[in-house]
C-alpha cells in the first residue's frame, strides 16, 4: 500500500515554491531519490528525501542535471 505525499519544495533553479507528489509505500523505510521537473521553469529538480514510520523527515533538494 501507498500513499501519496505533496510536499511544497523551493525550486533549485529560479526559487519558486512548488508542490510536487510523492509516492511512499507504506511499508518503505530509508532514503530515496526522485527527479522533478520544476513546473515554473522546468528544470529538474533533484529530490533526496528520508521516510522514517511513513512519514518523510528529511528533504534536500539539488541540481537534477549533474
Ligand atoms: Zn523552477
Amino acid at each position: 500500500m501507498s500513499a501519496e505525499t505533496t510536499l511544497n519544495i523551493t525550486c533549485h533553479f529560479c526559487f519558486n515554491q512548488i508542490d510536487v507528489d510523492l509516492e511512499i509505500d507504506q511499508s518503505f523505510e530509508g532514503s530515496d531519490m526522485e527527479i522533478y521537473d520544476c513546473n515554473i521553469c522546468c528544470n529538474p529538480n533533484k529530490l533526496k528525501y528520508t521516510v522514517t514510520h511513513g512519514s518523510i523527515i528529511n528533504v534536500h533538494v539539488s541540481d537534477g542535471n549533474e
